[in-house]
Formats: C-alpha cells, structure tokens, sequence
C-alpha cells in the first residue's frame, strides 16, 4: 500500500484522507470510536467513584444502626 500519499491517522498510522476537526485531526472512525470508548469507560468509572464517595458520604452523616453496628463491632 505504498501508493497512498495521503495524510495518516496519527493514533494507528493508516490512512486517513480526511481531517476531523482541530480536536482530532488525521484520526481514523475506528481509532476515533476507540477513543471514545475509552473515554465513555473512563466516565463511567469516574461516576462509579462518585457514587460510592457519596454513598459513603452519606452513611458517614446518617448514624444509621447498621454502620454502629459495624464500627463497634471490632
Ligand atoms: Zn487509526
């Protein structure tokens, strides 16, 4: 394939004959989509953490008997 002349995609060096915006530049879809994937997995974890701060937050304000039951407990 040495005949493409054409602009590379700068994540996986393929060809990628089109530009796709000052955020992506020369990225391939399949390269892009990965990103994205990545992305979306990365918010979710960083909304799972978020979740479980708040939820300890929470039984941290809320004397809740189960929460005495297990601190006491040791
Ligand atoms: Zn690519």
């Amino acid at each position: 394939m040495s005949t493409y002349r054409g602009p590379r995609c700068r994540s996986c060096n393929g060809p990628c004959w089109q530009w796709k915006g000052s955020v992506w530049g020369y990225t391939c879809a399949a390269c892009i989509a990965k990103h994205q994937h990545a992305a979306a997995a990365r918010a979710d974890a960083r909304d799972r953490k978020a979740r479980k701060q708040n939820a300890s937050k929470l039984f941290g304000n809320n004397d809740s008997p189960a929460v005495s039951k297990v601190a006491s407990g040791r």
